[in-house]
């Protein structure tokens, strides 16, 4: 089966490849000589998810899905949120964002923190949305140099290790996205 992921984001192209079956053969608008921003307006996660699968399944014209991940901070009553990708600006500087996040918390002790992604399918007049999530803490200074965004911040629950310490397979366990990408998979074979 054919799948559009509306992204241009190739960390997280090569996680949910890692996370899709052999049924499946996952197309980008890039493949398609696309490389225009997607738009992307809403204030919440599940509105952008929506608004980018509807812009590319009606673009190309085949099943496409989308993710809007955001990090949720408890002490920043829930910021960066929907904002993660511009919360340092409109330069949507991964580096900045995340030293952003860890100005505010200076002096903070309560750390929690999560991981929130939303998947939106759109196919065949159908629309779908899976939600995952992962619990965790802030820590003080970045940890490690895989993964991307703010996964060298982010230690999630029962580890003693940042997400960007863990190698894609074990970040894809236990993630938001790997959450989110396995109900889609489970969705779409049940077809
Ligand atoms: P978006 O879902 O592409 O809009 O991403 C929002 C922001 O969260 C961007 O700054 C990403 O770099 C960041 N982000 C998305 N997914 C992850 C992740 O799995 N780990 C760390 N940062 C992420």
């Amino acid at each position: 089966m054919k799948l559009i992921f509306a992204t241009a984001n190739r960390h997280k192209v090569e996680e949910v490849q890692g996370l899709l079956g052999s049924g499946f053969e996952l197309l980008t608008p890039a493949d398609f000589g696309y490389t225009v921003d997607i738009p992307e307006t809403g204030d919440t996660l599940e509105d952008n998810a929506l608004e980018k699968a509807r812009f590319v399944a009606e673009k190309f014209n085949l099943p496409c899905f989308s993710d809007d991940t955001g990090l949720e901070v408890d002490a920043l009553d829930g910021a960066p949120g929907a904002f993660s990708a511009r919360y340092a600006g409109d330069a949507r500087d991964p580096q900045a964002n995340l030293r952003l996040v860890l100005q505010r918390l200076e002096g903070q002790t309560q750390r929690s923190a999560r991981f929130r992604c939303v998947v939106a399918l759109v196919m065949a007049g159908c629309e779908r949305l899976f939600e995952g999530r992962v619990e965790g803490v802030i820590l003080h200074a970045p940890q490690g140099v895989k993964g991307f965004g703010y996964d060298p911040v982010f230690r999630p629950e029962g580890y003693d290790c940042s997400f960007a310490e863990l190698s894609m397979a074990q970040k894809n366990e236990l993630s938001h996205r790997g959450k989110a990408i396995r109900q889609l998979v489970d969705f779409l074979q049940r077809q």
